[in-house]
């Protein structure tokens, strides 16, 4: 099987921050493998644009390491590499000052599409915006696409929200959550809406819970002072873990398509429940093989969690009774993420011995991308009627081949996407403010109660009470394994 590339119109790409960490590990070597594909046009532009003092030799040289460093050496081809050089420039351009719009607005070409990634921090997003438009810059019909964070609560996301719509209309924007371009996630949407096999038992008459899992096996890292303002919930549960949340719950949309989808997520976001303090368990990784969290954040008195558990409620008809276990944390037993969907018991054991166990259709996003049915069968040979789980496992690896390892990175997806005009798989501003309508409350109580995280080993699956959490109610989280 051979995937069908269809080349999207020529562009020209301005990087504000083209030199930073993201531009380095993941925008460039992304763009770099759309090339080699056939997927971005030769005709293309990318132009890198900060504050650092280069030419565009010298940013070439900059791009050149970082596609050495961070592609896979199955991916690098010396001409192709060097076919992809050319088609960069750089400007010296400051957020906030006024020189260098000019000679930006010189690499800017008639007839293409014109995207600009705000691959800077979030308080350089409004400064960036406005300077695009009122240098003459960007018009009706640019693109914007704007990183993570968007805000640290409501009203922050507001008003970074309200900056932005002064300049661009909100089909311009582009607010990139890199887990809806990850090919499993799309494929959760194949399965749910293009199959009639799962749809039927959808709801909470068939699901027993819903587990969404994203695990991490390293620290805070370098970004001990972002992280420790920011914690868990802030920078893994509102944004990633409640768009996997939505996308397994939403309702059917209408079409494929921006609006449709955006729409039904949202509704998922306003039926969540409240969260109550017994359905929230919080984490800090101590001291271990490395320096604990407090010592990585150099915060000694931080009481902000590394690892969050929670226990979700969705009011409406289809999902009323069914829990849905959130988690995700650092310095944990593997690097892991999971959806998996536990369906109810059979009603009735006909057979002799224990029953067989529940059907699980989990969701890998990492690492192996794939989905795996287990399902209950008996076990061969003439030892009677006795029920074994097998799964069925559609590692995308083995089902599609030597096309699986071509699968495009979802920030190089998502890029495209930016290019065609695609929004279904960026958030909408509403959809941002709704996650945050959410998420103030539930950070509000823990730190009106004066909460503090328990600790966890590293290397573990977080703390004992995240295990209760689900032990309470009769159930037990999957294992965490890569
Ligand atoms: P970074 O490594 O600190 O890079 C920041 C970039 O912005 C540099 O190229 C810097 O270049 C440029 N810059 C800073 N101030 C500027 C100004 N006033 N005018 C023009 N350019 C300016 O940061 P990063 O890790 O790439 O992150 C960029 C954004 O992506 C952030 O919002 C971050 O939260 C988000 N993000 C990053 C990651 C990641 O893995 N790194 C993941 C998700 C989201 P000069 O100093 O030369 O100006």
């Amino acid at each position: 099987m051979v995937a069908r590339i269809i080349p999207v119109e020529p562009f020209d790409l301005v990087i504000f921050g083209g030199t930073g960490d993201l531009a380095r590990r993941k925008i460039l070597p992304g763009l770099y493998r759309r090339l080699a594909d056939g997927q971005m046009p030769p005709e293309a532009r990318v132009i890198g644009a900060a504050r650092s003092d280069m030419d565009d030799a010298a940013f070439r040289a900059l791009v050149g390491e970082a596609l050495e460093e961070f592609l896979p050496d199955n991916a690098k081809d010396p001409e192709r590499i060097a076919e992809f050089l050319e088609l960069l420039s750089y400007v010296r351009v400051d957020a906030t000052g006024e020189d260098g719009w000019a000679a930006l607005k010189e690499h800017i070409r008639e007839g293409t599409v014109h995207a600009f990634y705000f691959s800077v921090g979030p308080s350089l997003f409004g400064p960036i915006a406005e300077r695009l438009k009122s240098q003459g810059i960007a018009d009706d019909k640019s693109r914007i696409v704007v990183e993570k964070p968007f805000g640290k609560d409501l009203q922050t996301a507001r008003a970074l929200n309200e900056s932005l719509a002064c300049h661009f209309d909100e089909t311009q924007i582009y607010r990139i959550d890199h887990y809806l371009g990850k090919e499993t996630v799309q494929n959760l949407m194949a399965v749910r809406f293009g199959n009639m096999l799962f749809e039927p038992l959808w709801n909470s008459r068939y699901v027993d819970h819903i587990q969404i899992t994203v695990a991490e096996t390293v620290g805070v890292g370098g970004r001990g002072e972002y992280y420790d303002r920011s914690g868990a919930m802030r920078d893994m549960v509102q944004n990633h873990l409640l768009q996997l949340l939505c996308l397994i719950a939403m309702e059917p949309p209408g079409r494929f398509e921006d609006e449709s989808v955006r729409d039904e997520k949202l509704k998922v976001i306003r039926a969540l429940k409240p969260v109550a303090p017994e359905d929230i368990v919080r984490g800090q990784y101590a001291d271990g093989d490395e320096p604990g969290y407090k010592s990585a954040v150099n915060n000694p008195s931080s009481k902000t969690e590394s690892f969050i558990a929670l226990r979700l409620g969705i009011a409406n008809w289809r999902w009323s009774g069914t829990p849905f276990y959130l988690r995700t944390g650092k310095r944990l037993k593997a690097r892991a993420s999971e959806i998996a969907v536990v369906f109810k018991d059979a009603p009735h054991s006909i057979f002799d011995g224990p029953p067989g166990q529940s059907n699980v259709l989990s969701i890998r996003l990492q690492p192996n991308e794939g989905m795996e049915m287990v399902v209950t069968i008996k076990e061969p040979g003439p030892g009677g009627m006795r029920l074994i789980q097998v799964p069925l496992d559609m590692s995308f690896a083995d089902a599609l081949g030597e096309q699986a390892e071509d699968i495009p990175d979802a920030y190089e997806r998502l890029i495209m996407d930016v290019i065609r005009g695609n929004q279904t798989l960026f958030m909408r501003g509403d959809e941002v403010e709704a996650a945050w309508a959410w998420t103030d409350p539930v950070i509000e109580g823990w730190e009106d109660r004066g909460a503090t995280p328990s600790p966890y080993e590293q290397g573990s699956t977080g703390p004992e009470e995240a295990l209760m959490l689900l032990h309470q109610d009769g159930r037990r989280w999957r294992e965490i394994k890569a």
